[in-house]
């Protein structure tokens, strides 16, 4: 009979877990999440979201469809909303106090867990490639300020006018909380903060996530976007998160964190399996249990729960490593998307707009 006889290290990355399973790539988006009104969604403006999130689904899920990565999947699709004004990141951000744009976005590398994260950010186009080069070009994890811009421009990035960053609509959203004594929620009504967590057909998880935070905010105020373990989390025994919300919360609860931590399963183990004869062998990874869909969902439920406990709001969307894709929001809205392998590709704004997708369960 065969027998184990030696467990052999991991690697010091994660294997991949389950890469056989169906769905075998696997990726969300959002846009944002809010407080969001039907009545106010003209058909021009649904159409102009919907085109820009399928746009970024679309570029996401063609690298993944063609056997690239999870990082390099989200890193497409969260471009392309950075470059659009409709979503708060990248052009379109949200205005301070002071009449700035600053950005925030983290990035994280679900087979090693290596992360790179950069806040208040003038002069970058793409913030979300500026963490990424944090993440694999120093030997650091968050940069801010000044700094990461003195970094940026260090590592060949172009420095881009503040003008690019600014749009009328987000100008007089400023102008009216300063008039009108308003909170960001009053103005905004809806996090615009963009995001993605992908599943390869490797078996590897990566998330992402991009922002301009709060309208109003003053004092160097740091939302979750750009925290590792609030806004963004990525590990390949768990699952991929990228949250928007009103930060504050989600920082608190640590929420990308929290829901992967609820769903970690063990490190597959590998060892080697002796060959009847005794000369030889091959290695063998025992895969650790899959998740149904509803556990992940119900993970990423109480979590979000638990923010609205606090009296938070916002939403998150996940990968697992089985390729469930999962939204979940306790506002009435977040514009979002999400595509598979097996065939599922919608996106949605408004809450119970999705078509039946589940993911196959194991
Ligand atoms: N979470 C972001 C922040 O607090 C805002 C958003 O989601 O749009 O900065």
């Amino acid at each position: 009979m065969k027998k184990l006889v030696s467990l052999i290290a991991l690697a010091l990355m994660s294997q991949p877990a389950l890469a056989e399973e169906a769905p075998k790539w696997s990726l969300a988006i959002h846009g944002g999440a809010g407080t969001l009104d039907p009545a106010q969604m003209t058909p021009d403006k649904r159409a102009a979201y919907e085109a820009d999130l399928q746009k970024a689904l679309d570029a996401g899920s063609k690298i993944l469809a063609d056997g690239g990565s999870a990082m390099d999947a989200i890193k497409a699709a969260i471009i392309i909303m950075e470059d659009s004004p409709l979503f708060n990141a990248g052009k379109g951000a949200v205005f301070t106090w002071d009449g700035t744009n600053e950005l925030d976005a983290s990035i994280m590398d679900g087979r090693d867990r290596s992360a790179g994260a950069v806040a208040g950010v003038k002069t970058v186009k793409n913030p979300i490639l500026l963490a990424d080069t944090v993440r694999t070009q120093s030997e650091h994890v968050f940069l801010v300020g000044k700094g990461a811009e003195d970094f940026a421009v260090s590592k060949g990035f172009a420095v881009t006018p503040p003008e690019y960053f600014a749009t009328p609509f987000r100008r007089e959203a400023l102008e009216r909380l300063k008039a009108e004594k308003l909170s960001a929620l009053d103005v905004d009504h809806k996090f615009g903060t963009v995001g993605a967590v992908a599943l390869d057909s490797q078996g590897n998880l990566a998330a992402g996530t991009s922002t301009g935070g709060m309208t109003g905010k003053r004092w160097g105020r740091v939302g979750d976007a750009p925290l590792i373990g609030a806004g963004t989390y990525a590990d390949n025994r768990a699952c991929a998160v990228s949250a928007t919300g009103w930060g504050e919360y989600f920082i608190r609860v640590g929420v990308a964190h929290e829901i992967c931590s609820k769903i970690r399963r063990p490190e597959p183990q590998c060892g080697v399996v002796e060959s009847d004869d005794g000369v030889g062998g091959h290695v063998e990874c025992r895969s650790f249990r899959a998740l149904s869909q509803e556990r992940a969902q119900a993970a990423a439920d109480a979590v979000m729960a638990d923010v609205k406990e606090l009296g938070g709001d916002g939403g998150v969307i996940l990968v697992t490593p089985e390729g469930h894709a999962i939204f979940s929001f306790n506002t009435t809205g977040m514009y979002r998307g999400r595509a598979t392998s097996a065939g599922v590709r919608e996106v949605a704004i408004f809450g119970g707009e999705e078509k039946a997708s589940k993911t196959p369960d194991h």
